[in-house]
């Protein structure tokens, strides 16, 4: 059976410093795996191996059966195929919501500004920022802006999500908003990887939680196990801190 995403052995060092030491993961198709752990301890550079944000320094990343990390790979393809969605929305600045939404399906999909413009006005409506299509992103709450940035990413028609701590960023009233849209998302049966300190998000919606501390995966499994009942000290005292 091929896995969504499958990563084998993955090593990354940025000059000496080893930030992840040999990392096994696999996500089935349709699976929403939350990766916790402490600052620093490999998890955005984990995920931006999965779409070679970062080049991996050894070990192998398959997407959708594709070897991405094969020299030959057509990287702007696999990439269309993944959505990601970043602690700061990176939202265009002096563009509407919907211009927002509609842009990269112009220039990387070649959508006509039509087609665009439907695909992002039903994204937005998702999202629950239908109202919100003239606003300039400095008109709107950060919770209403990481859920355009969520619709861009959906306008895309990704086959998998990525998501580096798409809640960390904002005023905790605003927090509930955008895991809405996200437990939303997980429902209909997207593959997620998402990188958050949200211990309830994780372990009601997530398949799979997967600690990592020091650049490894210290533990791997049920959220009941690893959230309920983590069987590391690391991880004990990681929870420790953060519930
Ligand atoms: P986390 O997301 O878990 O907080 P990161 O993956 O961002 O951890 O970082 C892991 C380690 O890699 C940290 O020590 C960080 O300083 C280092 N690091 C991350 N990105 C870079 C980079 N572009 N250049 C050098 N070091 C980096
Ligand atoms: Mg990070």
């Amino acid at each position: 059976m091929t896995h969504a995403i499958d990563v084998r052995d993955l090593h990354k060092y940025f000059g000496q410093n080893e930030v992840l030491k040999g990392i096994n993961l696999a996500v089935e198709t349709g699976q929403v795996v939350c990766v916790i752990g402490p600052s620093g301890s490999g998890k955005s550079t984990l995920l931006r191996c999965v779409n070679l944000l970062e080049q991996p320094t050894k070990g192998t990343v398959f997407v959708r059966g594709v070897e991405v990390t094969d020299p030959d790979a057509d990287i702007d393809a696999v990439r269309r195929h993944i959505g990601m969605v970043f602690q700061q929305f990176n939202l265009f600045p002096h563009m509407t919501a919907l211009q927002n939404v509609m842009i990269a399906q112009q220039r990387v999909l070649k959508r006509s500004k039509k087609e665009a413009e439907v695909v992002a006005r039903e994204n937005l409506e998702k999202v629950g920022v239908g109202d919100k299509c003239d606003a300039l992103p400095g008109q709107l709450s950060g919770g209403q802006q990481q859920r355009v940035a969520i619709a861009r990413a959906l306008a895309m028609n990704p086959d998998l999500m990525l998501f580096d701590e798409p809640t960390s960023a904002l005023d905790p009233e605003l927090v509930g908003d955008v895991l809405t849209v996200m437990r939303k998302l997980a429902e209909e049966g997207m593959t997620m990887l998402v990188v958050t300190h949200e211990m309830g998000f994780a372990r009601e919606v997530a398949d799979r939680v997967v600690f990592m501390d020091g650049g490894v995966i210290v533990e791997d499994g049920a959220p009941a196990q690893v959230i309920g009942d983590p069987q590391q000290e690391r991880t004990r005292s990681f929870l420790r801190r953060v519930l």
